[in-house]
């Protein structure tokens, strides 16, 4: 039989090949990021069919996000360069679990179109279920009986499971409402994320020939990012491997991200145990990263404990050090990280011109993302949010906004619709369309309408008290928006407050919500940029519209948890401070575990760039209006310093310091000297940087690069060296006077300029 050609086969390792062409028994491919596991994983699957050993639907693959099995079907596809019918099983863990849930539904008392309930909906049961037991869910909430559930689940524990050790879970009551929830579940034919998988585990676990049958089925079953595996997971994977044994498993320890939600990286150790005889292939040579970059990475997770220790390198000697930069606040960082997005699309620096689609923003917390979003939006810069909608998008954002809509233009009835019942005011269908009804026949919008039915007695009772005081509050909000005496910030908290939206998110104990309470607050800071609300509107309506963009080319914003797997050529890693990265949770948390976890995401972060690496923080945040002072994270200070080069903080690119900047003279291209210079240049973040940066000679290798020119120095200049001036921006020295120097400058064209003003550009 003549041999089929081969060439995914061409491009690997002798360790990747190793693992592709191992098809029979276990493997687990442990190994660092970046190292080709993906790749090897992909090129198994190819292996598989091309040899013949499998037909597609014997294979199944796990993957973590949808993102990835869609990438992993297309590449699998591309490698193939021959027609096989069909496709392998690639999916989530979740997606393949409702598949086959929905053929064996009714061994676990469910019908196959059962549905699937959303956080929310989950909540809300278990609210009527706390209820109905005359149980204060102020002290004991909905969310907390929920994150016990979800944790067993994880687990997978049934109720009778349920360990006594853990009895005392909610108040001793946790194993009961468990059982509750779970028949109240059956009842409405429903289940929730967990129970995708808890049934899956217990159907195999109480049916041998269900489990049989799928055993003979899947014959070969391959899993990317295991480290992140929680145990009901890794119980099913075990069940189905069994009896064939035919699992290839990859991951690295030092990427386990999702503790918090039950992943337990000791599944990795366990494989060996599980699966005795197990053939490990290490792959130790990365092929993303640069070695500044691989090095840095490297350098930060070493503070960890407990690894199992992987040493990577590279081939891609030099490159780009990883960028370091501290920022006034986080609106300068947000306007700097833009500028520096659009010089790199031009090509800067003698580097070449790189993509928007080849460019990522790394954030710890998704209300990081608005700075971005807005900045990004006003100076037309086209970018996608990865992993949830756009700031302007979010549910919260679009009701605050309805709000202020409201206020602004009474005659807006679609933002009345909007807001009428949100929060609850008890008017149902009925009660709306009576209002509709008074103002279609008077002619007036709706929020007259519904002063005329609240006063006409149409509606009455609670909800026509609840409506009666909202227009009143509508039109008080509107005199104060004509008040001198109250901001536009001010206004919009006491509409948030008042309204009593903000309280309804901070009473919901969705898991969802602190982080739409973040999102509110992001929502007033955005607010300080405008002169007042209808500023702002007429802004976001604005940019909402252009932004229409169907750019094909975009820089991508997402958080570092949704970052895995990826990878860019260049990567923007902002906001490292403490209490932001690390978390305030990781660092309120007795133990390391937290921390740990968090340094593990720095990890994931930095070796998601392939070639520029830029880190950053800023001195301040403004949180309600109030000035935070922020002290740089404690991983900046675990970066080696040789791998690292300290950038100069803006105020180079133009504008941005205002008049601090104006009023501390000439630019210094230091940071310390930045700081010791420029007034507000005080805050508790600064001066550790500055303290950091001098005990760790930061400076040094920025002051070898360029120097801050001084009266008595111009003769360090010479004709025909690249330059920067505060105002005029880049260009070459054509002659030289005394202190002033003649630049042709890029943009600005040529112009006598002092030479103090000058710094001497990089490189
Ligand atoms: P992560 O841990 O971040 O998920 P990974 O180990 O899965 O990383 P891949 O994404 O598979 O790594 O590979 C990283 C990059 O290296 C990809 O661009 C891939 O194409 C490339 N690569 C992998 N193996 C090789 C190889 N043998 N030769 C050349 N390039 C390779
Ligand atoms: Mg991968």
């Amino acid at each position: 039989m003549a041999a089929r050609p081969m060439p995914y086969l061409d491009g690997l390792n002798p360790a990747q090949r190793a693992a592709v062409e191992c098809l029979e028994g276990p493997v687990l491919m442990l190994a660092g990021a970046g190292t080709g596991k993906t790749k090897a994983l992909t090129a198994r699957i190819v292996h598989l069919l091309t040899t013949g050993t499998a037909k597609p639907n014997e294979i199944l693959a796990v993957t973590f996000t949808n993102k990835a099995a869609r990438e992993m079907k297309e590449r699998v596809a591309g490698m193939l360069g021959q027609a096989v019918e069909g496709m392998p099983w690639l999916g989530t863990f979740h997606s393949i679990c409702v598949k086959l849930l929905r053929r064996h539904a009714e061994l676990v008392g469910l019908k196959s179109n059962f549905t699937i309930l959303d956080t929310d909906d989950q909540i809300r049961l278990l609210k009527q279920l706390i209820k109905a037991e005359g149980i204060d869910d102020k002290r004991w909430p909905a969310r907390m009986l929920a994150g016990v559930i979800d944790d067993w689940k994880n687990r997978a524990l049934t109720p009778s499971k349920v360990p006594v050790s853990d009895a005392s879970a909610y108040n001793h009551r946790g194993v009961d409402f468990y059982a509750q929830y779970q028949a109240r579940l059956k009842d409405l034919n429903a289940v929730d994320f967990g129970d995708l998988l808890l049934h899956m585990v217990t159907i195999f676990q109480d049916n041998p020939d269900v489990l049989e049958q799928y055993q003979r089925w899947f014959r070969f079953i391959m899993v990317d990012e295991y480290q992140d595996t929680n145990v009901a997971q890794y119980l099913w994977l075990r069940l189905l491997a069994g009896a064939h044994k035919n699992i290839c498993c990859v991951g690295d320890d030092d990427q386990s991200i999702y503790g918090w939600r039950g992943a337990e990286v000791g599944n990795i150790l366990r494989f060996e145990k599980d699966f005795p005889g197990a053939n490990v292939v290490r792959l130790e040579q990365n092929y993303r990263s640069t070695e500044h970059i691989l090095s840095a990475a490297s350098g930060v997770i070493r503070g960890n404990s407990g690894r199992l220790g992987k040493e990577l390198w590279t081939e891609a000697r030099g490159g780009e050090k990883v960028r370091l930069i501290g920022h006034w606040d986080g609106e300068e960082e947000a306007r700097w990280i833009g500028e520096e997005i659009e010089a790199m699309q031009r090509g800067t620096r003698g580097l070449a011109p790189v993509d928007l689609n080849n460019m990522a923003i790394l954030v710890r917390a998704s209300h990081q993302m608005r700075a971005f979003e807005d900045r990004f939006l006003t100076i037309g810069l086209p970018y996608r949010v990865i992993g949830g909608p756009r700031f302007y998008e979010r549910l919260e954002i679009r009701d605050a906004m309805a709000y202020f809509r409201q206020v602004i233009s009474p005659d807006d009835d679609l933002a009345f619709e909007r807001i009428v019942n949100t929060p609850k005011r008890g008017l149902g269908d009925k009660a709306q369309q009576t209002i509709q009804t008074m103002a279609r026949s008077n002619g007036v919008s709706l929020v007259e309408g519904a002063r005329l039915a609240v006063e006409s007695g149409q509606i009455k009772g609670k909800g026509g008290k609840a409506l009666h005081q909202l227009v009143t509050d509508l039109a008080r909000w509107g005199r104060l928006a004509g008040d001198a005496d109250t901001t536009h910030m001010e206004l919009a908290e006491i509409i948030l407050d008042e309204s009593g939206y903000t309280t309804m998110w901070q009473t919901d104990k969705n898991p969802d919500s602190p982080g739409r309470l973040e999102n509110l607050k992001e929502l007033v800071k955005a607010l300080e940029a405008f002169e007042n609300l209808q500023g702002f509107l007429e802004h976001v309506s604005l940019i909402m519209d252009n932004d229409k963009q169907d750019a094909a080319q975009k820089v991508s914003i997402m958080t570092l948890h949704a970052a895995k797997g990826l990878e860019f050529p260049a990567v923007f890693l902002p906001g490292w401070e403490d209490g932001l990265f690390p978390s305030q949770r990781s660092m309120d948390e007795s133990g390391l575990k937290g921390l740990e976890e968090e340094r593990r995401l720095a990890y994931v972060g930095i070796t998601r760039a392939e070639e520029i690496c830029t880190i950053s923080f800023a001195g301040n945040r403004r949180v309600f209006g109030q000035w935070q002072s922020q002290l740089p994270s404690r991983f900046i200070d675990e970066l080696p310093e040789q791998h690292v080069e300290v950038l100069t903080p803006p105020g180079l690119y133009g504008g941005g310091y205002g008049a601090a900047a104006s009023s501390a003279g000439p630019v210094r291209s230091t940071i310390e000297e930045r700081m010791a210079s420029a007034d507000g240049y005080n805050s508790p973040g600064w001066k550790r940087m500055q303290a950091r940066a001098g005990e760790r000679g930061l400076s040094q290798p920025r002051e070898s690069k360029s120097s801050v020119i001084d009266l008595t120095a111009t003769s360090a200049f010479t004709v025909g060296e690249r330059v920067f001036h505060q105002k005029f921006g880049y260009g070459a020295i054509i002659g030289i006077e005394g202190d002033k120097l003649e630049v042709d400058f890029e943009k600005a064209g040529a112009k006598k300029v002092v030479a103090r003003f000058v710094t001497a550009e990089d490189g």
